[in-house]
């Protein structure tokens, strides 16, 4: 990990219950889909966050859940705007072009695709969001705004008009008319990137089209 920086917080805002977006004053320029790690002390081993802000904000702002169990995510909680963290440069190559493509997310999984979102590289995408309950669904109100029919919003706990009710894996599946010719990112769990690029795969989509991140 690239040495750690000390900013201060700005807010730390619960957006849904255990599910929090920090944001702190932008000093680094970055690709949409790259992480950051960040440490309550520089001696910590860091964790890793994908920016969820767009690379001309003046901010950069990080989706999360707590762990209760986990080392960092509960403590980061507590914190409020005047308290400081440590954070990386950012890096990895999760990154996305202007081209058409699907993005599938569950959970915090979202966090790459709303900083490509909020860099202007949602224009012709197709989004499908994936949480258990409708609280979960972070941003979406922008991406409705934005997408309009572009934008599938699903949850599996339960029904809710304009989302799916299913797995996004279900709404993939139950879609006869995939487009094979273009690229799919996937974002969140091990589970869900795996069961929906198995699915592509079947379906016909060549490997090499299925670009993936797993949140561990
Ligand atoms: C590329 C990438 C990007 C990510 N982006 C995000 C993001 O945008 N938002 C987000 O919320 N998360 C993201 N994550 C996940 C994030 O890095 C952390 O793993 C998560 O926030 C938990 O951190 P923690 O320190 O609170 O929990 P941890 O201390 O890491 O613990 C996590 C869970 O594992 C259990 N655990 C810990 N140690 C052990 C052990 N030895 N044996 C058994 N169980 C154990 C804990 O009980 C807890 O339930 C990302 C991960 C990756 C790899």
């Amino acid at each position: 990990m690239k040495s750690l920086t000390k900013v201060t917080i700005i807010s730390n805002l619960e957006v849904a219950p255990g599910a929090y977006v920090l944001s702190f004053p932008r000093s680094f320029e970055f690709v949409p889909g790259q992480v950051i790690g960040i440490a309550m002390n520089p001696a910590d081993k860091p964790r890793l966050y994908s920016i969820a802000s767009g690379n001309k904000e003046n901010v950069v702002r990080i989706l999360y859940t707590v762990k209760p169990e986990g080392k960092l995510t509960p403590d980061l909680a507590r914190l409020h705007a005047g308290d400081t963290i440590y954070v990386s440069e950012p890096f990895g190559g999760f990154i996305c072009d202007e081209q058409k493509a699907v993005w599938v997310a569950t959970g915090t999984g979202i966090a790459p695709f709303s900083s490509m979102f909020y860099s202007g590289l949602g224009k012709n995408k197709t989004l499908i969001q994936g949480n258990r309950f409708a609280n979960g669904l972070y941003f979406r109100d922008d991406f409705e705004k934005e997408m309009g029919p572009r934008y599938v919003p699903s949850c599996t706990r339960e029904q809710v008009a304009g989302v799916y009710h299913g797995r996004v894996l279900k709404y993939l599946s139950e879609k006869k008319d995939l487009d094979l010719s273009v690229k799919y990112y996937l974002c969140g769990s091990a589970e869900m990137v795996v069961d929906v690029r198995d699915l592509l795969i079947e379906r016909g989509m060549p490997f090499e089209n299925v670009v993936a991140e797993i949140f561990f």
